[in-house]
């Protein structure tokens, strides 16, 4: 339980535990190794890897690394998901270096920017990644070609360095405020200890298998690569893209029987609307964290599976989490979601605005010190300085770090408000809005724009307002398109907004700053009008192309429920993409405001009420139409079981369709609407 300090403010201490972890995380590994060489440590496809084997091949990276690699600096890591991937991580980590994950799919200009701040000379790539990172310059290493061949078990392994606790093991990048990106270093120790808290705290060992299915760009990567490793137990490599379709994350649950697995809050509402969810019985714990956990979900989660639910919380800043809380196991019996405790060797402060500890239930600023902290943001002194401050001579630590995240003790636990600043969560990705706004601002078109998260039906969607550059009774033709391709070109797939509303004037508040918290609320308003939910529209955009497809399909004889009812997939796409009614039969799936989520559920509805499977990732990629999804259905690879029956929804009252463009503009429909926004309405 928490400690409050003698005058009844909130300083929360967790379990001080001392443990050796003298040799890092390869020590921690090699502990595992040396009990039980032969157990299964890593599974990717059909390829599984024991302890022995991925040590050897680790160790062989670590040698080439330990003459290559320039000391200090870390070595970028450019490996699509898969048994070569830990590997990697592992070599680097033996050669005394962080590692510094990238998505090559990231825009090259972003890229370039993290390289250039890392100053990284060496980069452990696969082959179709390697012309990615030597395009930017880095000497590559290509890791596949270093796996030893043969009996891997005559192999001595190599004697492991001690590794300093301070010694940095990962360089994480994430969204900043300036408008480029900043990265966390993590040190050795911050990491040690949270793995062994949460192998002791939830008894993970040998007989479990963790499904690893979070980018490693991402902070909870770091558990679920490392926890298996120093339980002994078997990571589980989710193919890359599938973890955006909670159907495939249910059949892989199923097909390796995984123990332990992690879900974002939104991606976990969609796993549990799908049918395999009720079907994962082998699972254990689930672990959520990112962004709040809702208390439907929660209450969802306890009603379909066995497994027991946690929620963790914590910032990149930090050992990936430093609070825990278990949700109750009964459905009945939650009622509210807390973040709860302080994990083992950390400590935890609520301040006000005066960098006063609070009492317990007051609302404050959180605050964290202790061993999980980061060692700051690499070669950014400045920025470091502002957020990790000298906690002061009577605090129990030497420092904290502001979170920014506003919490209170509750009874039970500490509870997430919100955050005092304008940083966002979208689908636990965290955004800056000013980074967004930074390159909205550099866009020719653009006079201002601000960038907020809006609730919009279940989802929270970021939102771009954009006063054009010209002042102009009409919204330049194509514009939220031509603004989206700008973005797409500067920064991850993430940030690029779902929708863009187009004011002639953007309000300011009394202060004359952006209001913020207005456009927000006007997003929501508007934006919820236009997702009044149609369930229907006449099916027409591309039935002539898809009924050609159709016949020209050869060896395809049975009737498909699309076949039989040709208005089937046309009422999924309008039922997901309410704002389509608005738009013209042809407009693109990420112009109708589509995102992973809203694929995963289009996905979802058509495999289940057609037996269709489109492969996973198929919406964000092709971008389709309606029409275009036609073909792609029509194309498509059917099972012989089509389970279900189409649905016959009710087409879409005349209402519906007259639907008023300034009362509710659809956001992103190809011509935008200029929205009349005067500052009295904006006041309200
Ligand atoms: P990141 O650095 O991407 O891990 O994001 C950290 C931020 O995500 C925190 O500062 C919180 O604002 C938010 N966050 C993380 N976990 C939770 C949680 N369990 N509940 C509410 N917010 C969370």
């Amino acid at each position: 339980m928490p400690q409050l300090s003698g005058t009844g403010a909130v300083e929360m201490a967790g379990p001080q535990v001392i443990r050796d972890c003298s040799t890092g995380l390869p020590g921690l590994v090699r502990e595992v190794t040396e009990r039980d060489p032969e157990r299964e440590a890593v599974r990717s496809g059909g390829d599984s890897l024991n302890y022995r084997r991925l040590e050897a091949w680790s160790d062989a990276i670590a040698r080439v690394l330990r003459t290559d690699a320039p000391e200090g600096l870390p070595v970028v890591v450019a490996v699509p998901r898969s048994n070569a991937l830990l590997a990697a991580l592992l070599g680097v980590l033996k050669a005394g270096l962080p590692y510094l994950p990238v998505d090559p799919a990231d825009p090259p200009v972003r890229l370039a920017g993290v390289l250039e701040t890392a100053g990284s000379r060496v980069a452990l790539v696969s082959a179709p990644t390697e012309p990615v990172l030597a395009g930017h310059g880095l000497r590559t290493v290509e890791v596949e070609s270093l796996r030893p061949a043969g009996d891997a078990s005559v192999l001595p392994l190599d004697p492991l360095p001690v590794v300093p606790d301070e010694q940095p093991v990962y360089v994480l990048f994430t969204s900043g405020s300036t408008g480029a990106p900043k990265g966390v270093v993590l040190p050795s120790l911050a990491l040690c200890n949270r793995l062994l808290w949460m192998r002791d705290t939830y008894a993970v060992g040998p007989e479990d298998r963790i499904l690893q299915k979070t980018p490693v760009t991402f902070d909870v990567s770091g558990w679920e690569l490392w926890l298996p490793l120093i339980a002994g137990a078997t990571c589980v490599f989710l193919p890359p893209e599938e973890h955006r379709d909670p159907a495939r994350v249910a059949d892989a649950v199923q097909e390796h029987r995984i123990t332990v697995c992690h879900f974002v809050p939104s991606m976990l509402r969609e796993f549990l609307r799908g049918p395999g969810a009720a079907r994962c019985t082998s699972l254990r714990h689930v672990f959520c964290s990112g962004e709040a956990l809702p208390v439907a979900v929660a209450r969802d989660f306890a009603t379909s599976l066995p497994a027991r639910l946690h929620n963790l919380y914590g910032p990149t800043e930090a050992a990936i989490d430093v609070t825990h809380w278990t949700c109750p196991e009964r459905a009945a019996d939650i009622d509210r979601i807390l973040i709860g405790q302080p994990v083992d060797n950390c400590v935890l402060g609520v301040f006000d605005r005066d960098g006063v500890l609070v009492a317990a239930g007051e609302e404050g600023e959180l605050r964290i010190g202790g061993m999980p902290l980061a060692l700051g943001y690499l070669n950014r002194q400045d920025l470091t300085d502002q957020a990790f401050v000298p906690a002061g001579a009577d605090a129990s630590v030497p420092t904290w770090y502001r979170t920014g995240d506003r919490v209170r003790l509750a009874d039970g636990g500490l509870e997430y408000l919100g955050r005092v600043d304008d940083q966002v969560k979208i689908r636990g990705q965290r955004i800056e809005p000013q980074e967004v706004e930074h390159h909205l601002g550099s866009h020719r078109e653009v006079a201002a724009g601000t960038v907020v998260a809006a609730r919009i039906g279940d989802d929270v969607e970021l939102v771009a307002w954009i006063q054009p550059a010209e002042p102009t009774a009409e919204v330049p033709e194509g514009l939220p398109r031509r603004l989206r391709e700008h973005l797409a070109d500067r920064v991850p797939p993430a940030y690029v907004p779902t929708r863009f509303l187009i004011v002639p004037e953007l309000p300011l508040s009394s202060s004359g700053k952006r209001d913020r918290k207005q456009l927000r609320q006007r997003a929501e308003e508007q934006l919820n009008v236009a997702r009044t939910p149609v369930a229907s529209r006449p099916a027409d955009g591309g039935r002539p192309l898809l009924q050609r497809l159709m016949r020209e399909r050869s060896g395809r004889t049975a009737a498909s429920a699309e076949e039989e009812d040709p208005g089937a997939l046309a009422s999924i796409w309008y039922e997901v993409l309410p704002q389509a009614a608005e738009g013209r039969a042809e407009a693109r799936f990420v112009s109708l405001g589509g995102h992973s989520l809203l694929g995963a559920r289009l996905a979802a509805e058509i495999h289940d009420r057609l037996g269709v499977s489109l492969p996973a990732g198929y919406f964000l990629r092709n971008d389709p139409t309606l029409a275009e999804l036609h073909a792609a259905v029509a194309l498509a690879d059917r099972p012989t079981d089509l389970p279900g029956t189409p649905t016959d929804a009710a087409h879409a009252s005349p209402e519906q369709r007259r639907m008023s463009p300034l009362s509710g503009m659809p956001a992103d429909v190809e011509r935008p609407v200029l929205v009349a926004m005067d500052t009295e309405a904006g006041a309200r």
